[in-house]
């Protein structure tokens, strides 16, 4: 029987419920219970696959080849546990659903209304979750803020759920802002009562309550939350700031969040085994070199955008010792001014996936510098993409070659639509998406790093490499390491005569873990290290969980 913890938020967006969401499921994975994350989007678009990035930071990709929330890849992270399709829910597939019934005359002519068919849609989708994978505990995030009009649905059919699987089996955990106002030198639970009080008005009272807070919690704080909120003191948790997000399930079990969470629902306490998550998060706070990398790309503006290749990068640096400095540099300014004025120190360049044309033009100039100036290089996706059309045009003397969907004229299209996006007109869920085999050639960079022949990886593209212009590619040096097992696909390729130089169609980044990074972004950091730091003996990286 699974057990369902629902997280909310109060005071204000970006409290960072997902990190708590995905700690708390490392700590009861640590104690080998079984867990799986839900996430419930209160937007209206299906999925966040046709959002832009400035609004909603990357779109994650599960192995399935859903579409959905940046939270997912935390969830993956902290759990290693892979999430489907089924783990994110938005208001508009709750909608599409339950819109095609009626259309189909499912409801027999009844009225359909908020509630019941759209709550009754909502905890189908958390039931379902259960049912699917049987974990022992079902996490399940609300997105948003208690108040929101939007999330009302949903703060009901949690309500609701609790009776239909029983008081002793759900959970409410509410995350919360504790606000220090400096002209007063005090920190401030009043938002946090009126959170409170706000969920209260809808039927649910918290059980426990996570407060954030950038500084140490006075004495007597607790207690007064707990005597305002009606939760018990053991149950008001403090979240203070920490350097990295990894820190923070450490934190939660010291404040023994998993024991009281384990406790209210009725579960057996067992002792975590967190050794390898502190080893790692030691690693972390214990870098004994610098190296600093350039993500070239055109939603630098925010980080997020970019957040499972930013976690992947920090993964291999914690592998290698590494105090991770990242510059991030808007591709589009590298089309008016010298690479060299913003690239030069860094030591390797990251050219990340992407659409649209604004801006490529600057990242090719930036795979050139690093070819030419032997910096390690790793593309990913359009960045590969991007890869093709800078040797097209400075080394096969193609100087109009392009990718078909920067300039569908061009007469060297080297990047092509693949074959079965031709007649896709819909934009939502219709890529190549998810997991696919790759088929590793043997003695080059890719069968080094991979140790492997067949390779699994995710893809989110339309596009693909053209090839028409595979066998000028390899008389040119190149070489074509990765390509789907029937050899039409070209996945991954590479530049030998340089120290690292590799780029692939897929995206590695949503594979990597904190404690188990990924073999390119690894290879890419070792190649920095060897290159900066010669004389460097790195040690073996922390084992695999
Ligand atoms: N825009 C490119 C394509 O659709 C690359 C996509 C990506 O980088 N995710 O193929």
């Amino acid at each position: 029987m699974t057990k369902f913890i629902f997280v909310t938020g109060g005071v204000v967006s970006s409290i960072g419920k997902g990190i708590v969401a995905a700690s708390l499921g490392r700590l009861l994975k640590s104690r080998d219970y079984s867990v799986s994350i839900l996430k419930l989007d209160p937007y209206i678009n299906i999925d966040p696959g046709t959002m832009s990035p400035f609004q909603h930071g990357e779109v994650f990709v599960t192995q399935d080849g859903a579409e959905t929330d940046l939270d997912l890849g935390h969830y993956e992270r902290f759990t290693d546990t892979l999430m489907s399709r089924l783990n994110s829910v938005t208001t508009g597939s709750i909608y599409q659903a339950v819109i095609n019934r009626e259309r189909r005359g499912d409801y027999n002519g009844g009225t359909v209304q908020v509630i019941p068919h759209i709550t009754n849609e909502i905890k189908d989708r958390i039931t379902l979750v259960a049912k699917d994978t049987n974990p022992d505990v079902l996490i399940t995030e609300i997105g948003g803020t208690v108040g929101d009009i939007e999330s009302l649905p949903f703060m009901e059919a949690i309500r609701q759920l609790r009776k239909q699987v029983g008081r002793q089996n759900v959970l409410y955990m509410h995350v919360t802002l504790l606000p220090y106002i400096a002209s007063a030198g005090e920190m401030k639970t009043k938002p946090t009562q009126h959170s409170v009080k706000e969920l209260r008005s809808i039927g649910i009272q918290p059980d426990i309550l996570v407060c954030r807070s950038d500084r140490p919690i006075p004495a007597g704080l607790k207690q007064k939350l707990s005597e305002f909120c009606d939760v018990p003191e053991k149950c008001v948790i403090t979240s203070q700031d920490a350097l990295s997000i990894y820190e923070v399930p450490l934190i939660l079990e010291r404040e023994g969040l998993a024991e009281q969470a384990l406790a209210l629902l009725q579960m057996e306490q067992r002792i975590p085994d967190l050794t390898q998550w502190r080893t790692m998060v030691e690693r972390l706070y214990s870098p004994k070199r610098t190296l600093e990398i350039a993500i070239v790309g055109k939603y630098v503006r925010l980080s997020d955008a970019y957040l499972s290749v930013v976690e992947a990068l920090r993964h291999a640096a914690i592998a290698t010792h590494a105090d991770l400095r990242l510059r991030w540099i808007n591709s589009e300014i590298l089309e008016t001014e010298p690479a060299e004025n913003y690239l030069e120190g860094v030591d390797g360049v990251l050219v990340p996936g992407g659409f649209g044309t604004r801006g490529v033009d600057g990242k090719i100039a930036a795979i050139k510098y690093a070819r030419d100036r032997h910096i390690p290089f790793l593309g990913l996706c359009l960045g590969m993409q991007c890869a093709v059309i800078e040797w097209a045009r400075n080394i096969g003397g193609f100087s109009d070659a392009n990718s078909a969907e920067f300039d569908p004229d061009t007469t060297n299209p080297v990047i092509n639509l693949l074959p079965e996006q031709q007649d896709v007109v819909d934009l939502g869920g219709t890529m190549r998406l998810g997991l696919y085999p790759c088929q590793i050639l043997p003695n080059t960079l890719a069968a080094k790093l991979y140790q492997d022949d067949v390779i699994y990886e995710r893809h989110r593209h339309r596009y693909e490499f053209n090839n028409a212009y595979r066998k000028l590619l390899l008389e040119s040096g190149y070489v074509i390491s990765g390509t789907s097992p029937d050899g039409r696909l070209v996945e991954i390729v590479e530049f030998p005569n340089h120290p690292f130089f590799i780029a692939c169609q897929f995206h590695p980044e949503f594979q990597s873990r904190p404690s188990n990074p990924h073999p390119l972004f690894e290879g890419f950091m070792q190649a920095a290290i060897a290159l900066n730091y010669p004389n460097t003996n790195l040690q073996t990286p922390v084992e695999v969980s």
